[in-house]
């Protein structure tokens, strides 16, 4: 096994030794316990599961309702898409079905087929594990969040804005999200990964 790994806080390279049991160890930098880990992998499947539970009502539900003068649209995430592609954004349309709907998904499929045993994926699980790692940096709900309460604000001024069941929705999914991040036992996983390697050859 490799001798050395990263602080999950602050990335700083560290060396692996074997504490003594009952011992607390620190990052010397940001004080971010490293042993005893902390076994989050429990946890964040309950988030991945919350999160991916969340994903089809914050999907399907109504998110806002904008009113202007006598015409009122409902609009869903999805209906959304289509509404940008009729007024001629299909560039718009395609980046909120890329970044809104498609990769939050295949962020949280991806994220549970690392959360299986090892036994499972077998060699594939060294591919899922670098899925993971691309996708990391690639979901923006958060983003979209903020670009939704941009609107909501900037709107306000001359239509009247209804924020629907579906908002909600889709703010619970997004702290999951968040949470499937934190949680996220990265290091654990990888030395699974590399243990069940050994193991099979
Ligand atoms: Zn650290």
């Amino acid at each position: 096994m490799s001798s050395s790994f990263l602080c999950p806080d602050c990335d700083l390279l560290l060396s692996r030794m074997t504490y003594a049991r009952g011992i607390r160890v620190r990052c010397p930098r940001c004080a971010h316990v490293i042993y005893p880990c902390r076994n989050t992998l429990n946890r964040c499947r309950a988030a991945l599961l919350a999160a991916l539970i969340l994903f089809f009502p914050a999907n399907i539900i109504p998110v806002l309702t904008v009113e202007v003068g006598f015409s009122s649209q409902t609009s869903t995430i999805s209906t959304g898409v289509f509404t940008l592609w009729r007024e001629g954004m299909p560039v718009v349309a395609f980046m909120v079905l890329l970044f809104a709907i498609i990769v939050p998904f295949l962020r949280l499929v991806i994220a549970g087929l690392a959360l299986l045993p090892p036994q499972v994926l077998k060699r594939r699980g060294l591919l899922v594990m670098r899925w993971h790692h691309i996708l990391e940096d690639w979901g923006m709900v958060d983003i979209f969040m903020l670009g939704v309460l941009v609107a909501i604000v900037k709107l306000n001024d001359f239509a009247t804005i209804t924020v629907e069941r579906g908002f909600w929705f889709l703010a619970a999914m997004m702290v999951m999200e968040l949470r499937v991040v934190q949680l996220m036992p990265v290091e654990q996983l990888w030395q699974r990964y590399h243990k069940f390697q050994v193991q099979s050859q």
